[in-house]
């Protein structure tokens, strides 16, 4: 049979476009057959592996894309970079284990919560980037249109679930139930990544009842890891520098609970 004809029946999508090149550079270096083959195949692998990463992204709807790399650890002392590694090396992902980023605004919750969301798609794993009020949003929806079973488990197939911004849109009992149930539903079967500007002792009041926060907390913080970042706001500091801002910033006020 004929390579093209083969290459189509193996399904081999990103081979034959860089064949030639590929036959060319391995005659220049005179490579064995092996080491060609293998060279052949990490080229279909890779561009495999590419479009795969680029509809996770897709379907994980982050608002932006920002990485570890990106992130001035230097700017944030607070924060220990020997977590960040452990948490980028995905064991907590592979543990169903949460993350929560505590801290004032500015600081870079989001960013790292997107960063550790990039690395768990590059892992091969299926993300979700929600804000508590899109969250909510749906699963008020959803109830309202008797689905909200559904909706939960539509929630729990995603193998890292962000939920940014908890604590700026304070939630009555109703939604602060339908928080726990999702919550209570992913436990130990798939991670999650919190971040919120407001510390735990804070949040019986974002929940608008002491109970359900507990019960939350309780569920949440079982196998988990906290960051509370302590610092100044990144983008404060990007106006100061332009000469936006002259006054010094005031330190902002820790709000972190442990
Ligand atoms: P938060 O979610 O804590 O309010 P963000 O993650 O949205 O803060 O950060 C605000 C902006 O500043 C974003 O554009 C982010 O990429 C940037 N940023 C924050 N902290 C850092 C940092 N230490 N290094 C580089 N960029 C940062
Ligand atoms: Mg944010």
């Amino acid at each position: 049979m004929e390579l093209s004809g083969l290459m189509q029946k193996l399904k081999i999508e990103y081979l034959p476009d860089h064949l030639d090149a590929l036959c060319e550079q391995a005659a220049k270096r005179e490579l064995d057959y092996r080491s060609f083959l293998a060279e052949a195949l990490a080229t279909e692998w890779n561009g495999r592996h590419q479009k795969g990463l680029e509809s996770r992204l897709k379907q994980a709807r982050l608002p932006w894309i920002k990485t570890l790399e990106q992130f001035d650890f230097s700017f944030q002392p607070s924060i220990d970079r020997k977590v960040i590694r452990e948490l980028a090396g995905g064991a907590f992902v592979a543990r169903a284990e949460n993350v929560i980023l505590l801290g004032p605004p500015g600081v870079g919750k989001t960013h790292l919560a997107i960063a550790l969301a990039v690395k768990a798609a590059e892992a091969g794993h299926r993300v979700l980037f929600l804000t508590l009020e899109e969250l909510m949003t749906r699963l008020k929806r959803a109830q309202a249109e008797n689905r909200l079973e559904r909706q939960i488990q539509q929630f729990t197939y995603p193998k890292v679930l962000i939920i940014d911004e908890i604590g700026y849109l304070p939630l009555n009992r109703q939604e602060a139930s339908l928080f726990f149930r999702l919550v209570a539903r992913r436990y130990e079967k798939a991670a999650m990544i919190l971040t919120s500007n407001k510390g735990f002792v804070d949040w019986g009041e974002v929940f608008s009842d002491q109970v359900i926060a507990t019960a939350i907390l309780d569920r949440l913080l079982h196998h988990a890891t906290t960051l509370n970042i302590k610092g100044e706001s990144f983008r404060l500091r990007e106006k100061r520098k332009a000469g936006l801002i002259t006054q010094p910033i005031e330190k902002s006020e820790d709000k972190g609970g442990d």
